[in-house]
């Protein structure tokens, strides 16, 4: 028989009385079988014995009525054994608590078949009633003694079950042997009476040892299901540490390949994006990358990086058909690994562009929401996005966003510097003014003197023809004397963006030689050049770089001020490795050490109507260039030079032909 099975679980301390319960009613079906086979052989036994001493009819009545209760009992071990193997798993406390009651009632069933037994065997009382001689007498009486025994062994895992059994069946047949007048019978009841006390005894203590046995196999039990869940424990403790290793690793993984990414040098935040998408495609499995900018309803492609060319950098499309309205809900990472067997098959993106597989988080720059970073696939990802996928998508939008904003603000700066740099310019031609005045007044004081002559001879009708042209030629080239200077202060007073373009370093110097001469001239300077020969032209702004040597000149002349001796400026040009030094050497007094540390600081000035921001722009329009500026004492005489370096037009892409970005447009246009 296949009794309950009690589970680890059920056997827990919490519960120890019902689980006995349980296993004294399985350990009494497992018993029923043999008691009832015992039973089944011994009745006919005892009935062929007395067939030829007593009546058929009352032999058969009892026989058939002793049958009767043991199929009784067997039937029940039967059932039981197939309901035992129905029931579920006594694995919870309350699947414990209701077989409990079930127990109890299969106990109560067998203990009625067992009484019922009990009663037929004690009907054998009035065979002995019956018995003509004294050896069937000590017969029945052996039999009796037989099954009183045997009930010890298949019936004592429920003690009641055996009282019910045994006293019906031994005190009928005691009482009557008691009652006898011959003192045989009285001595052999009273044996009865011995061994019916001995049987009940037997019982208790053969009891008691199975309740102590189940308790014992309880107690193992509760600890072999301690062992076997703090086994539990420790491995599932074991598998999580396995696991959060491995996210670890992942994470150390993507977080090394993201500052690979985003710290490799000199590179435009533009081309950054575009490794790092191609960093997420690569590390989502997905072939699509996106930067997208969001207004309103419109969703605009900024970078992409799609393989089949599907979506372009500048395409738009209606917010409401793309995923990314439910990113921009979320506000965090949004993941479809299928959208095909999702909630989102019905989704506008889905029905139009079939994408099955989605990781997009919103950007943010500065406070402001810009669009969303995402990546998708047309085929379905295979495994679900990690945890590490999410972060690391985060990371990138966020960097993203930072890159953005530091675009802008580098954008917002450039904007400031050439402002500055065009105020500073109209400070300039403010302070050469009166010079400038000057060099205008020249000639037009000729072209005034050569005009009053021509018309004196024409007064007189005194036309010499040649002395006319002459004049008129005189009055000509003076004209263009005073429109050349015009046009460069109105060249040098312009405001506009900064244009990069390859200049000949010669000839910017040449453009601005005529406001040197005119700023050294009127202070007594000389000025002089030395030019490299075969210089390669320099990727610069024109306006800026002439700026700066202006401004570096101007600080020569007034430095040499107040110097005695000659009075000199020279400019130098040569080249530099990839670079163009121009240098402006003067004769002056130079800068004693702590002023020169102080030097390029905003607003240091020596002169007393100085403001201290020539030096300080010229360094930003020179850094601006990806040069650098510096000063250095003359050791081969008196005074100082300052350098400045410009790249080399070969070295570099000239910046004005790198075509405008999406991303600097979606920048400027919108912040
Ligand atoms: P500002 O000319 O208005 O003072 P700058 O920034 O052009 O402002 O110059 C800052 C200071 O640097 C000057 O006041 C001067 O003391 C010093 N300096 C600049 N050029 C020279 C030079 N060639 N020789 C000596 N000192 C100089």
């Amino acid at each position: 028989m296949t009794p309950v099975t009690i589970t680890p679980a059920s056997a827990s301390t919490e519960q120890p009385v019902a689980c006995i319960r349980i296993e004294q009613a399985r350990l009494l079906y497992a018993q029923a079988p043999l008691g009832t086979l015992i039973s089944l052989l011994v009745a006919p036994t005892l009935t062929l014995i007395l067939w030829g001493v007593m009546s058929h009819a009352v032999l058969l009545a009892w026989l058939a009525i002793l049958e009767t209760t043991l199929a009784v009992r067997f039937g029940l071990a039967v059932h039981f054994e197939r309901q035992a193997r129905q029931m579920p798993a006594l694995d919870t406390l309350d699947n414990l608590t209701a077989t409990v009651p079930w127990a109890e009632r299969w106990i109560a069933r067998y203990t009625w078949a067992c009484t019922a037994s009990g009663i037929a065997w004690g009907g054998c009382t009035l065979f002995l009633a019956l018995s003509p001689s004294l050896v069937y007498d000590t017969f029945i009486a052996l039999i009796l003694g037989g099954v009183l025994m045997g009930g010890v062994l298949t019936m004592t895992p429920v003690l009641f079950t055996y009282f019910a059994y045994a006293l019906p069946l031994a005190l009928p047949t005691v009482l009557w042997l008691l009652l006898q007048d011959d003192p045989l019978h009285v001595a052999m009841g009273a044996t009865g009476l011995l061994y019916l006390l001995l049987a009940l005894g037997t019982a208790q203590r053969h009891h008691d040892t199975i309740l102590r046995s189940l308790r014992l196999a309880m107690e193992n039990l509760g600890l072999a299901h301690s062992f076997a869940h703090a086994k539990e424990q420790v491995e599932e403790s074991n598998r999580r540490l396995a696991e959060q290793q491995a996210a670890m690793r992942d994470s150390v993984e993507a977080i090394r390949e993201l500052y690979r990414v985003v710290s490799t040098p000199c590179r435009h935040p533009s081309d950054q994006i575009q490794a790092l998408l191609a960093m997420g495609c690569r590390r989502f499995g997905l072939a699509i990358g996106i930067l997208a900018h969001i207004e309103g309803e419109r969703y605009e492609i900024i970078q992409v990086l799609s393989p089949g060319g599907e979506i372009a950098q500048g395409d738009t499309f209606s917010l409401d058909d793309t995923y990314c309205r439910e990113t921009l809900r979320t506000q965090g990472p949004l993941g479809i690994e299928h959208t095909a067997t999702s909630h989102w098959h019905s989704h506008p993106c889905y029905r139009k562009f079939r994408l099955e597989a989605y990781l997009g988080v919103p950007v943010r720059v500065g406070t402001t929401a810009y669009g969303t970073l995402n990546f998708s696939d047309f085929r379905p990802r295979p495994t679900p996005f990690t945890t590490v996928d999410r972060e690391l998508i985060q990371l990138m939008a966020e960097w993203v966003g930072g890159a953005l904003e530091q675009e802008r603000m580098a954008t917002a700066a450039q904007r400031q510097q050439a402002l500055l740099a065009h105020a500073s310019r109209l400070n300039t031609l403010g302070e050469m003014a009166s010079g400038l005045v000057h060099e205008i007044n020249q000639p037009v004081t000729a072209i005034t003197l050569y005009t009053e002559a021509c018309l004196a001879r024409l007064r007189r009708g005194d036309i010499d023809p040649e002395e006319t042209r002459d004049l008129v030629e005189k009055i000509a080239s003076q004209s263009t004397r005073a429109n050349a200077i015009i046009q460069h202060i109105r060249r040098f007073a312009r405001q506009g963006k900064p244009q990069y373009t390859v200049n000949p370093v010669g000839e910017m110097l040449t453009e601005i030689n005529d406001f040197l001469e005119l700023e050294t001239r009127r202070h007594g300077v000389r000025i002089g050049y030395d030019i490299a020969p075969d210089l390669p032209a320099a990727l610069a702004d024109r306006l800026q770089v002439q700026q700066v040597v202006c401004n570096l000149v101007r600080n020569a002349v007034d430095a040499t001020a107040a110097s005695t001796a000659l009075r000199a400026v020279t400019i130098l040009a040569r080249a530099a490795e990839a670079q163009i030094e121009i240098a402006v050497r003067d004769s002056g007094p130079g800068l004693k050490p702590e002023e020169m540390e102080q030097l390029m600081h905003p607003f240091f000035t020596t002169k007393p109507e100085g403001l201290g921001l020539g030096l300080p722009i010229s360094q930003s329009i020179v850094e601006a260039h990806g040069g650098r500026l510096w000063a250095t004492m003359n050791l081969d005489g008196p005074g100082m030079t300052f350098h400045f370096t410009l790249p080399a037009a070969s070295s570099t892409e000239p910046r004005t032909q790198r075509p405008a970005h999406a991303l600097e447009a979606s920048l400027a246009g919108r912040f």
